[in-house]
C-alpha cells in the first residue's frame, strides 16, 4: 500500500480485513509492504511526508490485525531488489501497454496539482509487477488478494512476466553445436530459417565451431523462438527438444478475488481521500459522530415523515459493515423497516452507526489500545526486523535477482 496518508474504512474492507484473515491460512505465505517508492511516482517534487506516512500506515497495519509473527511485514525501499528488478523488467516493457492502462490516462486527467508526465509515473505498472513477482519461491504459486477492479493490474503483471520469460526462459544447450550434431544442427537451422528461403540455408561448416558462430546461431534460434512462442517453438523442434531447456525465470502472478463491500464515502462518492470524505481508522470517536451526522442519505427522503429507500442509501451500506449481527443483533432490520415506514428518522439511524464504528475499531485491534506500543512495534517493522521467519524477505529477494543476474551480465554460451 502506498504510504500517503492515514488508512481508511475503505482500505480496512477493500483490503486489510482480507489480508489478515489469510495470514492465519497455512496455504499461504504472506507478505505485506509499504510502498513507500510508489509514493515517489507521484510526489517526487515534495518527500517531506513519505517518511511519516510510511510508519502511521504501519501503525495501521499493524492495529488492523496484521502480525509480524504471521506475516512479513516491510518498508519496500528497504529491500533494493525492487528497483533492480524494475529495471530488468522495463527493458522489456512496451511503452503501449502502459499508456493503454486506465488509471493511467483517469491519473493524469484528474490530478492537476502535480506533473505526472515522467517516467517513473508511466512506469508505475512496472515496478508494481516486480514488486509481486520478487515474492515467489520454486514450484509454488504466486497470488495477489484484490478486488474485482484490481483485477486488470494483475493481468498486466501475469502479461509482463509472460514476456520477460519469453525473451530469457529458454537456452540452447552446448551439445547442439557438438561435431556429433551436425546434422541436428542443420535440421534446427533450417526450421528456423526465415519463410522466403524455403528452407533453403546455408549449412553449417564442417567443422569445430567459434564461439562467435556458435552465439550467431544460438541468436538465430532464440529469435524465432521468440517470435512464434517457445511452446510453439519446442513443439516445432519435436525429438530435437532436447537441445533447448526452458525455465520461468519468473513466475506469473495469478489474482485471489476477494469480496469487497460497496463502501461509499460521507458524500455517497467512492471513499477517497483525496475526495475528503473518508473516515480513516485513526479517527476519535466523537471525530467519527461528527463527521457520520452531515453523511448524505437518500435523497428523496426530504422530511422525517417521509417513507426512505435504504438500498440506495450510504448510511444504510456503512449498517451493513459495522451493525454485523455478531456485533449489533437485529440492527440491520431495525433500520430497514424504521426506514421504509418512517419510524425512524435520519438521524437516529446515521447515530446508531455511529455507534458501531468504533466498535469495529475495537475490536479489530490485536490487545488493548496502546498507541504508545503500537509506534514502536511498527518502526521495528519499518526496520526490517520481523516476520514469521526474521528477515524472510531479505532472504527471497536475493534469490530472485541470483537467477536473473545471469540473463543480463553473461554471453548465453557461457552462462553457468
Ligand atoms: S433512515 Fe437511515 S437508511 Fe433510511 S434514508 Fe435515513 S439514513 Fe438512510
Amino acid at each position: 500500500m502506498r504510504p500517503t496518508g492515514r488508512l481508511h474504512i475503505g482500505h480496512y474492507f477493500g483490503a486489510l480485513q482480507n489480508w489478515v484473515k489469510l495470514q492465519s491460512d497455512p496455504t499461504y505465505e504472506c507478505f505485506y509492504f509499504v510502498a513507500d517508492w510508489h509514493a515517489l511516482t507521484s510526489d517526487y517534487a515534495d518527500t517531506s511526508a513519505i517518511a511519516e506516512n510510511s510508519l502511521q500506515i504501519t501503525i495501521d497495519f499493524l492495529a488492523s490485525g496484521l502480525d509480524p509473527a504471521k506475516s512479513t511485514i516491510f518498508l519496500q525501499s528497504q529491500v533494493p531488489e525492487h528497483a533492480e528488478l524494475h529495471l530488468l523488467l522495463s527493458m522489456v516493457t512496451p511503452l503501449g501497454w502502459l499508456e493503454r492502462i486506465p488509471t493511467y490516462k483517469e491519473q493524469l486527467e484528474q490530478i492537476k496539482n502535480k506533473d505526472l508526465h515522467t517516467y517513473g509515473f508511466l512506469g508505475y505498472p512496472t515496478l508494481q509487477t516486480a514488486d509481486i513477482v520478487m515474492y515467489s519461491a520454486a514450484g509454488k504459486g504466486l497470488l495477489v488478494p484484490v478486488g474485482e477492479d484490481q483485477v486488470s493490474h494483475v493481468e498486466f503483471s501475469r502479461e509482463l512476466v509472460r514476456r520477460f520469460n519469453n525473451f530469457y526462459g529458454l537456452e540452447v544447450r552446448p551439445e547442439l553445436f557438438g561435431f556429433d550434431n551436425y546434422g541436428h544442427l542443420e535440421f534446427v537451422l533450417r526450421a528456423v530459417a526465415p519463410l522466403e528461403s524455403k528452407g533453403q540455408i546455408e549449412p553449417p561448416p564442417l567443422r569445430e565451431l567459434t564461439s562467435e558462430e556458435k552465439n550467431v546461431y544460438t541468436q538465430k534460434v532464440l529469435a524465432l523462438a521468440k517470435e512464434v512462442g517457445i511452446q510453439n517453438f519446442l513443439e516445432l523442434m519435436g525429438g530435437r527438444r532436447n537441445f533447448f531447456t526452458y525455465e520461468d525465470k519468473l513466475t506469473e502472478p495469478g489474482h485471489l478475488l476477494t469480496p469487497t463491500p460497496r463502501i461509499p464515502g460521507l458524500d455517497g462518492r467512492k471513499m477517497s481521500k483525496s475526495y475528503n470524505n473518508a473516515i480513516t481508522l485513526s479517527e476519535s470517536d466523537d471525530d467519527i459522530r461528527k463527521k457520520t451526522k452531515v453523511m448524505v442519505t437518500d435523497p428523496a427522503r426530504k422530511r422525517r415523515t417521509d417513507p426512505g429507500n435504504p438500498d440506495i442509501c450510504p448510511v444504510y451500506d456503512w449498517h451493513k459493515l459495522f451493525s454485523t449481527p455478531e456485533r449489533d443483533p437485529g440492527r440491520l432490520d431495525w433500520v430497514r423497516k424504521g426506514c421504509t415506514t418512517a419510524g425512524i428518522g435520519c438521524i437516529e439511524c446515521k447515530s446508531a452507526m455511529a455507534e458501531n464504528l468504533p466498535r469495529l475499531r475495537s475490536t479489530s485491534e490485536k490487545g488493548p489500545r496502546n498507541p504508545g506500543r503500537r509506534e514502536r512495534e511498527s518502526a521495528t517493522v519499518c526496520e526490517g526486523d520481523n516476520g514469521p521467519s526474521p528477515h524472510r524477505h531479505l532472504q527471497l529477494a536475493p534469490q530472485t535477482l541470483r537467477n536473473l543476474r545471469l540473463i543480463s551480465v553473461t554471453p548465453p554460451n557461457n552462462r553457468t
